[in-house]
């Protein structure tokens, strides 16, 4: 199969990336190989001054195919071969590709007689794909505000390992590349421009022709990159100057003190950066190849690929979508226009999706079709939104107390009051006017779908989606079955989550469900160590080594400990004499009633803000109100009881059946409140760490805390039958 076409126009080759069973360019094996050949040819073709690199696709490509990794493991691994061996290869293939376009073929000593490459993207490339631009001489990129340019590969728990880190450094200098690098930021075209990744931005029409042009008139200097010019000196120094060694020593600090060395990626990045700085390119490279491959390596780092790459594209693309035909919604009705329903009307109208956001009265309707104004304003602001996008997407929300307004919506989603009453007259009331095949959705976050259901005529069509706050920020959606759900509502709230770009899992009903299942006793554990006398920036230090990136008493502040105070309230009165208080009753009680403490939203909760409402210093008085024991835990401790929390629960999530696909109990855990990321997630943080150590881990922390860290007999049969989460329970399509 041919993935490129090759053709000359004079002097000039022109090389254009289109694979023929692909909507988006990936880098394959095949790719680079066919590429190599090209190069070849040009680099042996007397008559050609140099080639251009383009795509005849709106985009150049989406990056490294990560599916491809794991099948080369797996087939060196069938063959008996050296696993290390076989990525390297695949890794160096790339490598040598980048550099024979890079040196073009110029005498190694004069550095003359090269030709020249210039790349000419039409729209975003990414990760491996634009370290391919960095390897050209000249980046020319249409003038396309949607495309995006950069190295994300640091976010799926890689890092830019095709030349692009070498590259990059070489080019902006350390500090200059750390966020391209460490960060995987993102830029348009003309930003990128702005940032030197890019040489021009020229109109898409002109895109071919304007990198033709430059090939043509280009002259024997431009064939030679700077760094293979004698004295060329990075940017910021090299770390053996003063100067570079006080740039390195910061950046290792700043990304250390982000990490806390907990990323295989970024530890390994610093190294091929470091060390590359002291040597040549062409050794340089071959260093950054082998620290890329022990990152290959590393079964975080491949935790890291399954989790937030393979089973978040396949759940994304409808991994446990049921079989009926498109449900995309064209009409939504909200219902509830407060700090929620707002939410979901702006990422809904952004969708192209026409939204009636429903209140009380007109004031409070009008009210939240503001705060998706003052959403759409922030963006205008950061010039992520013109005025003109802003109008369009406002003039697709009516604000109205009118329910017969929603008599043509197909989908919708109330967010009223945390009230079973209030959201079972809601239900009728719209019931009573909307289409008869329409889906009801709440977005309740505590109360069971199978009990609001009960208010619905039509229990098949009703549904939870439960968003997360601030719903424009979080990607989490939890679809939430209720007993009697179907399978067009399920299509239904699938095909719309895909429509706002978010990612879902689908589970089943249960007391708050999935998320807040796991994050509430990792919040409580972390009080109800408050409680016992544990030092409060230990708790929070100890959150950020597991490699949290929110710490618990902060996340409390966040989410308010007014919220706290309501949900154990509601719970105690639920679950009457069954309700087994924890230790962080007390804090929650003493702080909020006690003090009138409400986290962020008052400015006062464990920490204490500025008028801004910028987080400021642990609030000294803890310790007069909740006293420091003289008998510290010991930091693994801490660090065990935190995780243990809401591993545990995911687990116990699994083996009740809220939880059926594991791969979304992962993906969730990381998007929905930042479960470690660097593990993949609850699950492959047990199979890392092995099932048997985690219930030896299990026993000794029951012993001291007691039942609620006990060993899930499903973690304890895996554990016994020397299995995994994954090795058991993985898809078999989906194994990566
Ligand atoms: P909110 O108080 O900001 O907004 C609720 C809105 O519902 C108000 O504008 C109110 O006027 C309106 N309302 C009340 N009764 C109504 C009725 N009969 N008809 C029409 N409108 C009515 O609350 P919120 O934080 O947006 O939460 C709404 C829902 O979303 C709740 O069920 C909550 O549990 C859930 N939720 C909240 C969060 C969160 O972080 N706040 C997260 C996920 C889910």
């Amino acid at each position: 199969m041919t993935n490129w076409k090759y053709e000359t126009d004079g002097d000039v080759a022109i090389i254009t990336w289109d694979m023929a069973d692909r909507s988006m360019n990936v880098m394959t094996a095949d790719v680079i190989r066919e590429l190599d050949g090209h190069v070849d040819a040009v680099l042996a073709d007397d008559a050609l001054k140099g080639a251009v690199i383009t795509s005849a696709k709106a985009d150049m490509g989406g990056g490294v195919d990560l599916t491809m990794l794991a099948e080369i493991k797996a087939q060196a691994a069938k063959e008996g071969g050296n696993v290390g061996e076989a990525l390297f290869g695949f890794v160096w293939a790339l490598h040598s590709l980048y550099r024979k376009i890079e040196v073009g073929g110029a005498d190694k000593k004069t550095k003359k007689g090269g030709k020249v490459f210039a790349a000419a993207t039409p729209g975003t490339a990414l990760g491996g794909v634009f370290e391919l631009l960095l390897g050209c001489h000249r980046r020319f990129a249409a003038d396309n505000p949607k495309a995006k340019l950069g190295l994300p590969e640091t976010l799926v728990g890689l890092f830019p390992g095709a030349g692009g880190t070498t590259r990059l450094v070489r080019m902006l200098g350390v500090m200059g590349a750390a966020d391209y690098l460490l960060k995987g930021k993102l830029v348009n075209p003309k930003k990128a421009k702005a940032g030197l990744l890019i040489d021009e931005v020229v109109p898409q029409e002109d895109l071919v022709s304007s990198a033709v042009a430059w090939v043509r008139g280009s002259s024997e200097k431009d064939a030679v990159k700077p760094w293979d010019d004698r004295g060329y000196k990075i940017p910021g120094g090299a770390p053996y100057t003063p100067k570079g060694f006080q740039t390195y020593l910061g950046a290792v600090a700043m990304t250390h003190g982000q990490t806390a060395g907990v990323y295989p990626q970024t530890n390994a990045m610093l190294s091929a950066v470091y060390e590359g700085s002291l040597v040549d390119m062409d050794n340089a490279l071959r260093i950054e190849a082998r620290w890329f491959t022990s990152v290959l390596m590393d079964p975080r780092s491949s935790a890291m690929i399954r989790s937030l790459f393979v089973n978040k594209q396949a759940i994304e693309k409808g991994a446990r979508r049921p079989d009926v035909p498109d449900q995309k919604v064209k009409s939504v009705g909200i219902i509830g226009a407060g700090m929620m329903g707002a939410g979901i009307a702006f990422v809904s109208a952004r969708a192209g999706i026409d939204v009636v956001l429903v209140d009380r009265d007109q004031e409070s309707a009008d009210r939240g079709r503001a705060s998706v104004e003052a959403i759409l304003d922030k963006g205008v602001k950061r010039k992520k939104v013109t005025e003109d996008q802003k109008n369009e997407i406002l003039a697709r929300v009516t604000a109205t107390p009118d329910y017969d307004k929603m008599s043509g919506c197909d989908l919708i989603v109330e967010a009223v009051f945390e009230d079973p009453k209030i959201k079972a007259t809601v239900t009728q009331a719209t019931e009573a006017v909307i289409p008869e095949d329409a889906i009801f959705a709440t977005n309740t976050s505590t109360l069971p779908i199978t009990g609001l259901a009960k208010a619905s005529k039509r229990p098949e069509q009703f549904i939870g989606i439960h968003f997360f706050s601030p719903v424009e920020k979080m990607m989490l959606v939890e679809i939430i079955k209720g007993e009697k759900t179907g399978d067009v509502a399920v299509a239904k709230a699938l095909d719309f989550v895909r429509q706002i770009k978010k990612t879902p899992i689908v589970v089943n009903d249960a007391r708050f469900f999935y998320a807040n299942r796991c994050i509430i006793p990792y919040l409580n554990e972390a009080m109800t160590m408050v409680n016992e006398g544990v030092k409060p920036a230990l708790i929070e230090n100890a959150a950020k080594h597991i490699g949290m990136p929110v710490a618990p008493l902060q996340l409390t502040d966040e989410t308010s400990l007014e919220l706290g105070h309501r949900i154990m309230s509601a719970t105690k009165v639920q679950m009457g004499d069954a309700y087994e208080g924890t230790g962080a009753d007390d804090v929650i009680i003493k702080m909020f009633e006690g003090q009138g403490r409400a986290g962020r939203k008052n400015g006062k909760g464990f920490y204490d803000y500025d008028e801004k409402g910028k987080r400021q210093k642990l609030w000294p008085d803890l310790a007069t109100h909740f006293p420091v024991s003289d008998d510290q835990p010991d930091v693994e401790e801490v660090k065990n009881r935190l995780i243990l929390s809401q591993v545990l629960e995911a687990i116990r999530a699994k083996e009740e059946d809220v939880l059926v696909d594991i791969r979304e109990g992962d993906v969730g855990a990381i998007l929905g409140w930042g479960f470690a990321p660097w593990s993949g997630g609850p699950l492959s943080w047990v199979d890392l760490t092995g099932p048997a150590e985690v219930v030896a881990m299990c026993d000794a922390l029951e012993q001291n805390y007691g039942e609620r860290f006990k060993a899930p007999d499903l973690l304890k049969d895996i554990a016994a039958k020397g299995d995994t989460f994954y090795g058991r329970f993985q898809p078999k399509q989906a194994a990566a």
